[in-house]
């Protein structure tokens, strides 16, 4: 079987290519390197940019792929509240240039929760009203909409799978998350209680939630890896298109992850408090059972302190990420 893996040396998508080779899957790679990074993936791989239609139809022309893995996106809603036009042009356009050029062939795409918007109950099902709040949100809800369509036209089935908060790294230490800058929780965290940044901020602390920070679902990058590949033999032999929410089912608060962060470092995580975070919502954690029954797949990373340490580990493997 051979699959494309587009921003395969990202931090999710990297995870996913490592994955699928060792199920046996032939991968080739495409990333432009704007925010991968070259150590994360040491398989084939095309540097090129999906935004340039006429490179990546000569690449691909004349080539054959069982399946398509789509990640190459960008992903920092602040950053999409501040520059909405890239993250259209970013996140639909690849979409396009690919569809155009993959007819038929089966494609899994890489969402969010944030298409849902504003949640309307305590656990997210894939029914729920899909009403985004910020420009993230919205670009990958119009690709999904872009993959239904095409699938409705009978060119190319798709699994659209909507990730909750993607955390943790290979178990190992040898892979994990590496954003410049980073904006997550946990490497923040991390970083905060050794000492290598300041002391972190909680953004918010008077929301409806026992201890008034946001409540999130983190769920494993391996475990997020291992659902591509469900979806992938799902529609590679057949099966229908479908959308699949991706998260534990276990929220947990900014102050709980802090305090995982500071029993797996040894030392608690210096913070100060400050205001919320413009679009934010309160609680976000996923009913992942349509996932489960549908495609088999079953996280394996529910005890959040076992995530939690693979990120340090990873973090004191590669003090500076990818540059160590
Ligand atoms: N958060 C925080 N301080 C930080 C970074 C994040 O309090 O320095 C909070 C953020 O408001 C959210 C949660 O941690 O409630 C997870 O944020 P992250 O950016 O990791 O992921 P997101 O939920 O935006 O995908």
């Amino acid at each position: 079987m051979k699959v494309l893996v587009t921003g395969g040396c990202g931090y999710i998508g990297s995870a996913t290519a490592r994955w699928l080779r060792s199920k046996g899957v032939d991968v080739q790679v495409i990333d432009n390197l704007s925010e991968g990074h070259r150590q994360a993936w040491d398989g084939p791989l095309e540097i090129l940019d999906l935004l340039d239609r006429d490179l990546l139809h000569t690449y691909l022309k004349g080539k054959s792929f069982d399946g398509v893995v789509h990640f190459a996106a960008r992903c920092y809603v602040g950053e999409s509240v501040e520059q909405p036009e890239r993250y259209w042009r970013s996140n639909v356009v690849p979409v396009i240039h690919l569809t155009e050029a993959l007819q038929g062939v089966p494609f899994v795409f890489s969402s969010t929760c944030a298409t849902y918007g504003e949640p309307q109950a305590e656990y997210l099902q894939e029914d729920h009203p899909q009403f985004p709040v910020n420009p993230y949100g919205a670009t990958k809800l119009a690709a999904e909409r872009l993959l239904l369509d095409r699938s409705a036209a009978g060119h190319g089935t798709c699994g659209l799978l909507r990730y909750f908060n993607a955390a943790g790294a290979a178990p190992g230490g040898d892979f994990g998350e590496h954003h410049d800058p980073e904006t997550h929780l946990i490497p923040l965290a991390i970083d905060a209680a050794l000492g290598e940044r300041p002391p972190m901020t909680i953004f918010g602390t008077d929301y409806p939630t026992p201890d008034g920070t946001c409540i999130r679902d983190y769920i494993h990058v391996d475990d997020l890896a291992a659902a591509h590949e469900k979806a992938l033999d799902c529609l590679i032999t057949g099966g229908d298109s479908g959308y699949w929410n991706l998260g534990t089912g276990n929220g947990f608060s900014v102050r709980q992850i802090m305090d995982a962060v500071g029993h797996a470092v040894g030392q608690p995580v210096p913070f100060k408090e400050g205001p919320r975070r413009v679009g934010d919502p309160a609680i976000l954690v996923a009913n992942s059972a349509k996932a489960k029954a549908e495609l088999g797949w079953v996280p394996h990373y529910t005890d959040v302190n076992e995530l939690v340490a693979t990120a340090v580990a990873w973090h004191r493997a590669h003090p500076s990420g990818y540059a160590s």
